[in-house]
């Protein structure tokens, strides 16, 4: 059929093997533009977030019940859409066209005249490869490589692969949906000569938090991997490279690798904790605990912009502070200018960094970031008498407000409102239940109140039987876990979120 000058494009493009970094930047511009993505099961959710929050997203599960039909409503679905004009991308597990039907799916789209671009992925036998720290070819070891798949088409004779040539293969095996087979396969080998010690090794959900791996001689690695409990998606390698393991290995041996950790600030600011500890090799969920929103009266705050001259001191305890502060400030029609000679004040490097965003210097940062050296600072610094603005949330301590008022006039404004916002119908809260969250942390007293009160009897077992360990980011936020009568593990000794990663993970290594 001939294309129609109105069609749109199909982008079969590879998401890589777990890790969403593992995309390619190609795959990524596609991506950018979709109006329908239809993924695999197993693509990263957070790979998602890159399509734009208009498109519309459908996982093949969704098409289709069964796997060996479900590539006939997959076709048609994309056909369909790029017959209608959209842009759809045919998101991928690992290389498009190995092992995924991406082959049968560009002939559909070929035969449909519907014009297609490949962008191929980081496959999962080099995703395997290198978290696993085994080099699929090395000049000592091995100067081939061969991909297979374990699992053959159910109309397939039993002999559609040639083992006994695979066995006699001078190179490294790399055994895609094999691992239900697993007995199979390697009995197969060996009787064809595979040598029964050959160093071998199964890697299950390479490149993620949840990768673990089994190492064993050919011969003991089915029972090795029924012992260890693995299942797909994994990966069979087998040659004399897996021996690199032992020197090479990096990913594994992260301080936080294998670590389950549930971040619980507000969805906008968990990023950067969520960046820091996948880093070190975590699983991060999020879970916001408070989220925060504009208030529903802004005359308090547009009062005192109008008066901003009459003040000496405008003092921030948060960078969520900063941001609305200054928003509210442009919206009413003023620029910087307006803060004039105000002398600034801000609890922590964050809160500073906000104000530099916008070219600010703060005036004064106390060295430790809590509002009682906060209020230690200030109350060294001002005038008695002067004029003291506090931008702030409209919950809080009132310890910075009640200590300067001793001294200066203090007047409190709420620039913004923060309200708990726990979805208890999240599935975290089930893993949590399950015994699933090595780690929770909690980076203010806010956020700690809300989490604890939407733990039901089950979930606060785990916390007091320890197989849920909550990390605070400071005493004050540790007391008040106490408390609400729930133990705290651990405790930042500076209150950013880098401190609260450090905690972690020297709590993650004291105890194995
Ligand atoms: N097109 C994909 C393969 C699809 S077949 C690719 O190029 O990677 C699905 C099989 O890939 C799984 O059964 C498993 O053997 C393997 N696989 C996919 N992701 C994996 C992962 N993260 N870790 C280990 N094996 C994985």
């Amino acid at each position: 059929m001939a294309t129609s000058a109105n069609c749109g494009i199909v982008y079969l493009v590879g998401a890589g093997p777990g890790h969403p970094g593992l995309m390619t930047l190609r795959g990524l511009e596609c991506l950018q533009q979709a109006e329908l993505v239809i993924h695999d099961k197993l693509v990263s959710p957070r790979l998602l977030d890159y399509a734009p929050a208009s498109a519309t997203r459908i996982c093949v599960t969704d098409l289709a019940e069964c796997h060996v039909e479900r590539h006939r409503p997959v076709q048609k679905a994309m056909i369909n859409a790029a017959r209608q004009g959209k842009t759809v991308v045919r998101l991928k597990g690992g290389d498009p066209l190995l092992f995924g039907r991406g082959g049968e799916e560009a002939q559909a789209l070929a035969e449909a005249g519907v014009p297609f671009e490949i962008v191929p992925g980081v496959t999962a036998a080099l995703g395997a490869g290198a978290c696993a720290a085994i080099p699929l070819t090395h000049r000592a070891h091995a100067s081939a490589v061969a991909f297979i798949t374990g699992h053959e088409k159910p109309d397939k004779p039993e002999s559609a692969i040639d083992w006994e040539a695979l066995a006699r293969f001078q190179g490294t095996l790399v055994i895609y949906m094999g691992i239900s087979r697993l007995g199979q396969i390697v009995e197969a080998l060996i009787r064809h000569g595979k040598p029964a010690d050959t160093p071998a090794a199964v890697v299950h959900c390479a490149t993620t938090g949840e990768q673990s791996t089994v190492e064993a001689p050919l011969r003991e690695l089915p029972d090795a991997v029924l012992k260890a409990g693995l299942a797909a998606p994994a990966m069979i390698i087998i040659g004399s490279v897996v021996e690199l393991r032992r020197e090479l290995s990096w990913f594994e041996r992260r301080p936080l690798f294998g670590k389950r950790v549930l971040v619980t600030r507000p969805r906008h600011q968990a990023r950067d904790l969520v960046h820091r500890l996948e880093g070190l090799g975590a699983s991060a969920y999020v879970l916001p605990a408070v989220e925060i929103h504009e208030p529903s009266d802004w005359s308090a705050v547009d009062a005192a912009i109008g008066r901003l001259a009459s003040f000496h001191w405008l003092v921030f305890t948060s960078a969520n502070g900063v941001h609305a502060f200054i928003g509210r400030l442009k919206k009413l029609g003023n620029d910087l200018r307006a803060l004039g000679t105000l002398r600034l004040a801000a609890i922590g490097p964050k809160t500073a960094e906000a104000l530099r965003h916008y070219h600010l210097k703060p005036d004064l940062v106390p060295e430790r970031y809590q509002s009682e050296d906060l209020a230690g600072l200030l109350a060294a610094t001002i005038v008695p008498g002067q004029h003291v603005l506090l931008a702030r949330a409209d919950r809080g301590r009132e310890l910075l407000r009640d200590e300067l008022s001793r001294l200066a006039h203090v007047e409190q404004i709420a620039v913004y409102c923060q309200a708990d916002a726990i979805d208890v119908t999240s599935p975290v809260l089930a893993n949590l239940r399950r015994g699933e969250i090595d780690f929770v942390t909690l980076t203010s007293s806010n956020i700690a109140r809300a989490f604890v009160a939407a733990l039901d009897d089950v979930a606060r077992l785990r916390l007091h039987a320890g197989d849920t360990r909550l990390v605070t980011i400071s005493s004050v936020t540790s007391e008040e876990v106490r408390k609400l009568g729930v133990p705290v593990a651990a405790e930042a000794s500076e209150a950013t979120a880098e401190g609260i990663v450090d905690a972690l993970v020297h709590l993650a290594s004291a105890r194995p």
